[in-house]
């Protein structure tokens, strides 16, 4: 074999220009069949690896001599450090986007229409405007028109978590340029996504490259809420001093002031959110790239392109949406493959926000129905006492084995949970929210109910009359804390649905069931609650 040929094969081309020695997973299948005309849809986790399998069948067919290879991505700043890259490693590449004049925009495509340039990223609302479709059938009847690569493919979907309009125009590149290959790539697994990437991209005889999502350097913990910020100040304190990690809050609020308290707590953090100035925005981001040790407190506004290797930890004080969004997050800690923390609070109202967000959404009842069930993927998750690996593989439809010991061991294989047959304490609480409502049709809050369970003469006990009601003090032989894992199972589970500014609770058409003891509830009995700071913060 001669040298010349190696240079033009996909292992010479990783070795020649990215200095790499050898392909990972699935990169070497992949590179083949695209470089040999082959479409694909490839599916890996963030980290894996996905540039170099679109960026070397672009080299390599270059160097066939058939030009230019067409980038669809979402991403601006992605765009312009990949350019910067390629261009460092001596391919010549360019982008196409609004930050550049009309003459560099101009040079580029003269670069282009040459079919000198190797590759050329670009937005789907740029490549699909009828000036640029017109230049690529110029280069497609001259056959220098190499491969289209469609980066974060999971966009084309409107049930995913960054649905694009654009992107459905992309169906226009197979119907347009025949015979070009199409490589669409996604760190976005799930069956809904990947059917709809498959259709509306007309990938239907693609082959499919499926990685393992299993992140075997993270591990996973999900701990009941319980005076949140002391929790994670206690998370980041035992194990994280000095270390670089993500807290994910929901709201820019509750960014601001938990950035704030962790600064008063000594530890160094900095807030980021979308309301804040582009300024402060970039330096907070330089920050934390830069200097170590910095704990970045944001919004989901924070993290999509974002390539720090040494994350050592990422936290949510609030539930993400669904568990792709939940993955993609906790996915941004140990890309350098040393273990990294995926650490979680869960309690009742992050249920009720989650539960109230999607019922208020302006979306149809189709689009809220497969809401619903995404949520309620992530709620078993949470509440699961098996090996959360397992659990959030499956959901990726990937049969993984339990977390093993030469592993970083998620809680619950750490520390099986037990569990107690909460059927009977459900039965209870449901019955006592009936009887608020029998009793003068009004509706209480989840604290409330457990002062009757419990059998408190609080004041509102008393102005109500509730001690005389035949649920008063029938859950007295529970804790309070078992008594919230209850009804955030209810919860959860759809059986009782909290409603209104002041979170009343109502049963649901479900609940009929388990009053009559035909649905078995068996929770994990909850972890010794530590005494300090557990007063009324929980939630
Ligand atoms: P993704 O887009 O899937 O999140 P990237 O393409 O950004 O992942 O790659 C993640 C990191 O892994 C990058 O730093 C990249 O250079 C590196 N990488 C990818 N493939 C290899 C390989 N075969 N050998 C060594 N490093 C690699
Ligand atoms: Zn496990």
């Amino acid at each position: 074999m001669s040298q010349t040929s190696d240079l033009h094969a996909p292992l010479g081309i990783l070795q020649e220009v990215f200095g790499y020695s050898a392909f990972r997973g699935e990169q070497a299948a992949i590179t083949d069949h695209v470089t040999a005309g082959g479409d694909a849809l490839v599916l890996m986790p963030t980290g894996g690896g996905k540039s170099l399998c679109y960026q070397i069948p672009a080299i390599a067919r270059h160097r066939q001599g058939r030009g230019v290879a067409v980038v669809v991505s979402p991403l601006i700043a992605l765009m312009h450090d990949q350019v910067g890259a390629l261009e460092e490693a001596g391919v010549h590449a360019a982008f196409l986007n609004s930050s550049l004049s009309s003459e560099q925009a101009q040079h580029i495509e003269r670069e282009m229409m040459s079919g000198r340039l190797v590759m050329l990223y670009a937005a789907p609302e740029r490549i699909t405007n009828t000036r640029f479709l017109a230049q690529l059938d110029s280069l497609h009847e001259r056959g220098l028109l190499s491969l289209f690569a469609i980066d974060e493919a999971h966009c084309v979907s409107q049930w995913g978590h960054d649905f694009r309009e654009d992107y459905l125009l992309l169906n226009v590149l197979h119907e347009r340029f025949a015979g070009v290959p199409r490589i669409a790539l996604t760190a976005t697994a799930d069956e809904h996504t990947r059917a709809d990437i498959l259709a509306r991209l007309q990938l239907e005889d693609a082959r499919i490259f499926l990685s393992s999502f299993d992140r075997p350097n993270i591990r996973y913990a999900i701990v009941e809420k319980d005076n949140p910020r002391g929790q994670l100040l206690r998370f980041i304190r035992d194990e994280h001093e000095g270390d670089a990690g993500i807290v994910y809050c929901q709201s820019r609020k509750k960014v601001e002031e938990t950035a704030a308290w962790l600064e008063g707590e000594g530890i160094p953090a900095l807030p980021y959110h979308a309301g804040l100035d582009a300024g402060v925005r970039q330096r907070h981001q330089d920050r934390f790239l830069r200097e170590d040790g910095i704990t970045m407190v944001a919004t989901i506004a924070f993290g999509m392109g974002i390539d720090k290797p040494d994350v050592r930890f990422v936290a949510h004080l609030d539930l993400p949406k669904n568990i792709e969004s939940y993955y993609q997050e906790t996915g941004r800690g140990g890309r350098d493959g040393a273990p990294a923390d995926a650490w979680m609070t869960y309690g009742l109202a992050d249920v009720v926000n989650q539960r109230r967000m999607i019922d208020e959404s302006p979306a149809g009842e189709e689009f809220k129905r497969v809401q619903r069930g995404k949520l309620d993927a992530l709620l078993a998750l949470s509440e699961a006492h098996d090996c959360r690996r397992v659990r959030l593989l499956a959901y990726f439809n990937e049969n993984a084995p339990p977390c093993r010991p030469y592993q970083n061991l998620c809680d619950n294989c750490l520390h099986p949970p037990a569990t107690w047959d909460a059927t009977e304490a459900a039965r209870k609480a449901l019955s006592c929210i009936y009887r608020f409502h029998q009793n003068g049709g009004q509706r209480f809050g989840a604290g409330h109910l457990l002062d009757v369970l419990r059998g408190k003469r609080t004041d509102k006990v008393t102005q109500y009359g509730h001690e005389a009601l035949s649920t008063f003090g029938i859950g007295a032989d529970l804790s309070e804390q078992q008594w919230r894992s209850v009804l955030r199972q209810l919860v959860a589970l759809g059986h009782v649905v909290s409603e209104g500014e002041y979170n009343t609770l109502a049963l649901s058409d479900s609940a009929r069931a388990v009053l009559k003891g035909q649905v078995q509830l068996l929770l994990r009995v909850p972890a010794e609650a530590p005494k300090k700071g557990r007063s009324s913060k929980s939630g």
